[in-house]
């Protein structure tokens, strides 16, 4: 079976969907593999490395394209690759298709098997394969770098002749897995932080970081999956008088509050940025799928940018992961790998669809669209 991966081409996508240790793994399995010419230099993995690992290097990307048994790849697809593709190719990347349809209707009608990294459950059996886990995990660090390169103070606390600096407040708002690790990164920097999140289960997590949880007193909204469920309006505005004190305390405020397949909720608002010191900063992951929707946790962040409102810098940042190309593809190609090694038997991709992992991330099938 002959498996290919073309050169992102979406607006800053520095990533790449396999790496040299994938190339290994993918042959010792009897696929080929074949990678077109530059496809991993954003990421620092040359064509050299992967070919000394056993990948093709091809030229032509219409020929890999129409060549293609299997397609791998971290954004969906663009159009125009899809109609390269021959009927019956198998393709695997993030989809989101919710925010995709034209993408999706294109490989529906070309008959091509897709599967959305996005879509895989979040189940134990499947956490080899979780591709939201371990770029959140990437983007979760890239949120407090952010802050710490940018803020006009330090994060430590120091004690010197010259006298003493304070340690920097940060205030993480949503503690799944972006905001778990953003803790444990600003904490390592030497930080003062306080997180929340709706779910009161992630408590016990944000204190065994050596953060403080805070506590709002309203009902937990945990949903299904380990999810947050979809939040009422009033519960919103309640939670955001609630926790309008701590932002103006704040000298960092990250956002990574989520609930799945809907925008991201409204934490911060504009009132609140007026609060805060100039000087303070904003780190908004709420803006960094560029979904459907938008938006963000703050009122004010504009995806994609960062602003300045009286003093206080608020960023936007999209597709954080993309900012650590090389490891965050590390992590992205053995999810990839391990999602197509599960969908192989006898050296073709013939998946079980009566298995949870393969019915939930199928999106389209046969020629029609399953998600
Ligand atoms: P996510 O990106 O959907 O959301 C990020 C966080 O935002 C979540 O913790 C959510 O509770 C929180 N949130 C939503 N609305 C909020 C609001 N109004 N205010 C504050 N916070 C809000 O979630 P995620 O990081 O992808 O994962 C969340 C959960 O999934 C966690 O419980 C995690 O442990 C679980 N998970 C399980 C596995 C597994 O394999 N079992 C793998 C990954 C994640």
């Amino acid at each position: 079976m002959r498996v290919v991966v073309a050169q992102e081409t979406a607006d800053g996508e520095r990533r790449v969907a396999v790496v040299p240790e994938t190339v290994a793994t993918l042959t010792a399995a009897g696929h080929e593999v074949w990678v077109q010419a530059g496809a991993g230099l954003h990421a620092f993995v040359t064509d050299d490395e992967l070919a000394a690992r056993g990948a093709q290097i091809v030229l032509d990307r219409p020929q890999l394209l129409q060549s293609a048994d299997v397609v791998l790849a971290v954004q969906p697809l663009p159009v125009g690759d899809i109609s390269h593709l021959r009927a019956g190719a198998v393709a695997l990347s993030f989809l989101q298709p919710w925010a995709h349809g034209q993408a999706v209707r294109a490989l529906a009608a070309r008959s091509v098997t897709s599967f959305s990294l996005d879509l895989v459950p979040r189940i134990s059996r499947a956490q080899s394969m979780d591709a939201l886990s371990s770029q959140a995990l990437v983007a979760g660090y890239r949120a407090v770098m952010l802050a710490a390169a940018n803020a006009p103070r330090l994060f430590p606390l120091f004690m010197t002749a010259a006298g003493t600096i304070p340690p920097a407040k940060v205030l993480v708002l949503g503690a799944g897995v972006a905001g778990l690790q953003a803790i444990a990164t600003a904490r390592r920097l030497g930080a003062v932080v306080t997180a929340y999140d709706v779910r009161v289960a992630a408590g016990e997590e944000v204190r065994s970081l050596g953060a403080t949880f805070l506590d709002l007193e309203l009902d937990s909204q945990e949903g299904e999956g380990g999810y947050a469920r979809v939040q009422s309006e009033a519960f919103l505005v309640r939670q955001r008088e609630l926790i309008a004190e701590q932002v103006g305390r704040a000298d960092v405020v990250l956002t990574t509050a989520a609930v799945p397949g809907r925008p991201a909720p409204l934490l911060v608002t504009a009132e609140m940025v007026a609060t805060m010191r100039p000087g303070s900063i904003i780190v908004d992951l709420g803006a960094d799928v560029e979904a459907a929707e938008g938006g963000g946790n703050c009122e004010l962040t504009r995806g994609g940018e960062t602003i300045e409102v009286n003093g206080v810098m608020i960023h936007g940042p999209r597709n954080a992961a993309s900012a650590y190309p090389l490891h965050a593809s590390g992590l992205y190609a053995r999810n990839v790998a391990n999602l197509l090694a599960l969908l192989v038997r006898d050296g073709q991709v013939d998946p079980d669809w009566d298995d949870e992992i393969v019915a939930t991330c199928c999106v389209t099938r046969d020629g029609e669209v399953t998600a």
